[in-house]
């Protein structure tokens, strides 16, 4: 990784340190940060040589060799001075909060804009609504496109931005397209790295927007959820959400077992924000608020819940686990006291 003196390098410093690495096999992929832009060598960067002659350039304020299979999310990168912006919330300085329907219905956008509303008012920052589904079953509801027409009507009329599960290249071209903001990675899709290949050359030049990516239930270790999201960096956009959503096996009486206690570990090895989705950790409605919490309690800078404004004529997991906004608006309330105790 090559930390530039200045913000960034000019055209003619990057054009030099591209001759230099090629001559090594490798190649540079600026990453830009809030703050200023780092050059990553991707290749095998270890040659002394190249390092050595790197380190010899008057622009060039260091060169950082981190021995880390995740060298952009891990703490010690440079990375982890940098900020993430989502509608108005710095993450880390309050608690950030995505909510919505699991699943847009599209014969009822009525439905979705009056969700949208209602969860603006309880305090969410982020709408989320799925427009294409991942379904065990071949015959459920799949999705639908014109959902994405009524997810960004929803956006347009509370202002706020929104999220939605992406689950190949076209889908994901079409969100981006439509100024989705916040890319959702499915647990079933966030071992699928030619997808999130895909996303991290897609977005690599799209400050704007981020990735929610899900723990897959077949993640061990979290190092391979952590080297999930490097696919994504290592194309230049740093704006990652790391999201525990349940594991296997579960608890009795749970959809998955919550996994929320993943949260501190994920915090000493990466600096990457912590969003935590209660609901699909615990799949009833009665048990979110005290994953919600429970979450908080750990140290999740945010939370990803499903809301609906009637969840008994919800679609896909709407009916059995989304909570009202009422009960939203309690848990983001007692969810900030906890955030505030954390503090003392
Ligand atoms: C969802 O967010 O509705 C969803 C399908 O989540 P997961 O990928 O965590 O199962
Ligand atoms: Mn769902």
């Amino acid at each position: 990784m090559i930390l530039p003196k200045a913000n960034r390098l000019t055209p003619e410093q990057l054009a030099e340190v591209t001759a230099i690495v090629s001559e090594f096999g490798c190649q540079i992929q600026p990453i830009a940060g809030a703050m200023r832009t780092i050059y990553a060598i991707v290749g095998d960067e270890r040659d002394d040589l190249m390092i050595n002659r790197l380190e010899g350039l008057d622009y060039v304020d260091r060169i950082d060799r981190i021995q880390s299979p995740f060298k952009l999310m891990d703490r010690r990168s440079d990375l982890a001075r940098g900020k993430l912006i989502i509608g108005g919330v710095t993450l880390g300085e309050e608690l950030f909060v995505i909510a919505g329907q699991c699943t847009i219905d599209p014969k009822n956008p009525t439905l979705f804009y009056e969700t949208a509303a209602a969860v603006k008012e309880a305090g969410a920052h982020v709408i989320r609504g799925g427009v294409w589904k991942p379904r065990t079953n071949p015959y459920s509801f799949q999705g639908d496109n014109k959902s994405l027409d009524i997810l960004m009507e929803a956006s347009r009329r509370t202002g706020l931005p929104v999220d939605t599960e992406v689950m190949d290249e076209e889908q994901l071209q079409l969100a981006l397209d439509a100024g989705v903001t916040v890319l959702q990675v499915g647990a079933r899709n966030a071992l699928n790295y030619s997808l999130l290949r895909a996303i991290g050359r897609a977005i690599g030049d799209r400050p704007e927007v981020s990735v929610l990516l899900k723990r897959s239930v077949h993640m061990g270790p979290l190092n391979e959820f952590i080297s999930a999201a490097e696919y994504i960096a290592a194309f230049g956009n740093p704006n990652i959400m790391l999201c525990p959503r349940g594991t296997t096996p579960t608890l009795d009486g749970y959809r998955n077992h919550p996994d929320e206690s993943a949260t501190p570990l994920l915090k000493e090895k990466t600096w990457a924000a912590v969003v935590v989705d209660p609901s699909h950790s615990v799949g009833k409605a009665a048990y979110v608020p005290a994953a919600s919490l429970a979450a908080v309690a750990y140290g999740a800078d945010g939370l990803c819940i499903e809301s609906h404004v009637d969840p008994q004529h919800g679609i896909g997991d709407d009916p059995k686990q989304s909570i009202t906004p009422e009960t939203l608006a309690k848990v983001i309330k007692q969810g900030r006291a906890i955030w505030d105790l954390r503090r003392t």
